[in-house]
């Protein structure tokens, strides 16, 4: 019987298949030490995804596609006999338009990489996350990833224009529409985004750029209250005329948590507030929307919307100020093991949400540290949890304080990150059966040998 890698070696060249233990570590996602799929598969076009796919479809062999493997609930993670397909050699640039404003790029080009070249041409690529060095735009679309502007340019979905996917058969779907309009009957992108590699595979995509911002006015705002809060954003929202690109929220643990963890960061406000808040607006005019953004803040504060508030003068100092929200691995480590969470709800509830969190695992728990902050103005909170081990059993006993609550408000146990192997035990708390039946339909009439990621998202 022939070895299924050399069919493979009969597809792309075998400098660029690995196979067991030659498989280099980064590929092999949380499951390093336990198994290792069978062969690591780096196509560079279409063509070869589709002849892949073909392949293992005709051996239901399973599939795993993988980008940049900075996913953070397990999608990327491999089985002993998987076929992993790397798409980071899918990494042209084929197109940037600054009329039409579309940039056309193979799946495997990383984000920050688009970001620097879209920038060339005065655009801005709105999709933007900490993991940007090594996210690539196919992982980015199938996970329909979030990040920092999702509040002014929305999620991933918001600016994919077109994609080329392959299905599990190896069809190849070439879906590359580059206009805003167009309604000639099923959206088919939707199917890929979002989906996590569960669907098909992409390979290339058309993303729709906006015009570069000439001005980024930041500030850091101390806040007493959660009703403050929640109108200190309804009234920047307004008043800012569009603008606002950032509202990010830190609740006081997650502030003290970091400067007692980091004293090479610089805090810019004591440590006396319930809530902490990162805003930004992103404008045309650096002087006139410095001018705009500071007599917002001054008029907030004369209004005790907030308590206090520190205003970057430089873009050194607005990056200090974004290293407080995102350069906190190294806090995380130390309080390592940790349980990380990504739930959504309405604004409204968030208050009541973190009270009750912290009420339940003081009662559960006899030490545990609660972290929260997010991106608040997309309904969406993180949360690093530290119960002092990492037993499966800790694990569920939070997942289940964690996402009763969420179920019970009618929230999502995923704003962001998507489903993967890490949640779908609980995909049940937040998708009703007839949404999850459908799903499944979908899954079965695309990939009816269930060869793409099986047993991510659900089983
Ligand atoms: C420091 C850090 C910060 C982060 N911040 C955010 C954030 O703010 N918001 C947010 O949403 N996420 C965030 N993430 C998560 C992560 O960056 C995103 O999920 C990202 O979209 C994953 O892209 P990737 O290329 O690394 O995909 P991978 O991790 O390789 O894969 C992720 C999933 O997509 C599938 N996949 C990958 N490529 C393809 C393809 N071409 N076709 C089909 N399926 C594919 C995989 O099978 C897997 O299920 C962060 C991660 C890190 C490490």
């Amino acid at each position: 019987m022939t070895d299924i890698v050399d069919i493979f070696k009969t597809i792309i060249e075998p400098n660029r298949i690995k196979v067991g233990d030659k498989i280099p570590i980064k590929y092999l996602g949380k499951n390093k030490s336990l198994s290792r799929a069978e062969c690591l598969l780096r196509p560079v076009n279409s063509e070869e995804v589709s002849s892949i796919l073909k392949v293992c479809n005709d051996n239901k062999r399973i599939v795993v596609a993988q980008g940049g493997m900075s996913g953070l609930v397990g999608g990327g993670d491999t089985n002993s006999g998987d076929i992993i397909v790397s798409l980071e050699l899918l990494n042209t640039i084929y197109e940037i338009d600054p009329v039409d404003r579309v940039l056309i790029a193979g799946a495997g080009v990383i984000l920050q990489h688009a970001q620097e070249k879209v920038d060339e041409i005065d655009c801005m690529l709105p999709v933007d996350l900490g993991a940007r060095g090594s996210a690539t735009l196919g992982g980015l679309i199938s996970t329909n990833a979030g990040g920092n502007r999702v509040i002014r340019y929305g999620m991933t979905r918001y600016s994919v224009l077109g994609l080329e996917a392959v299905t599990a058969n190896g069809e190849i779907i070439s879906s590359m529409n580059r206009m805003i309009k167009n309604n000639a009957g099923y959206d088919l992108k939707q199917l890929f985004i979002g989906s996590e590699g569960s669907l098909g595979i992409i390979t290339k995509c058309v993303i729709k750029l906006y015009p570069k911002p000439n001005s980024f006015s930041t500030a850091f705002v101390g806040i007493d209250n959660f009703d403050s809060l929640k109108e200190f954003l309804t009234y920047t929202d307004k008043e800012l005329s569009g603008g606002l690109g950032a509202f990010e929220v830190m609740w006081s643990d997650y502030y003290d948590c970091v400067k007692s963890n980091y004293p090479s960061m610089q805090m810019p406000l004591t440590s006396k507030y319930k809530y902490y808040v990162l805003i930004e607006m992103l404008g045309s005019d650096p002087i006139k929307d410095q001018e705009k953004f500071t007599d917002a803040l001054g008029f907030a504060l004369n209004n005790k919307l907030i308590e206090d508030v520190v205003i970057a003068k430089s873009d050194t100092d607005r990056k200090k100020l974004w290293a407080i929200r995102e350069d906190v691995y190294e806090v995380f480590k130390k309080l390592s093991p940790i349980f990380t969470y990504d739930v959504s709800m309405p604004i409204k509830d968030m208050e009541f949400f973190a009270d009750e969190t912290k009420k339940k695992m003081g009662s559960m728990f006899k030490d545990s540290t609660t972290l929260i902050f997010g991106h608040l103005g997309d309904g969406n909170l993180h949360l690093v949890v530290s119960v002092g081990d990492d037993h499966d059993e800790s694990h569920r006993k939070v997942n289940n304080i964690i996402y009763g609550i969420i179920s019970d408000l009618g929230g999502s146990i995923s704003a962001e990150h998507g489903i993967g192997t890490e949640k779908k035990d609980y995909l049940k708390m937040t998708r009703n059966k007839q949404e999850i039946d459908l799903m499944k339909t979908l899954k079965r009439s695309l990939d009816p040998n269930s060869i793409l990621n099986p047993g991510k998202i659900f089983d």
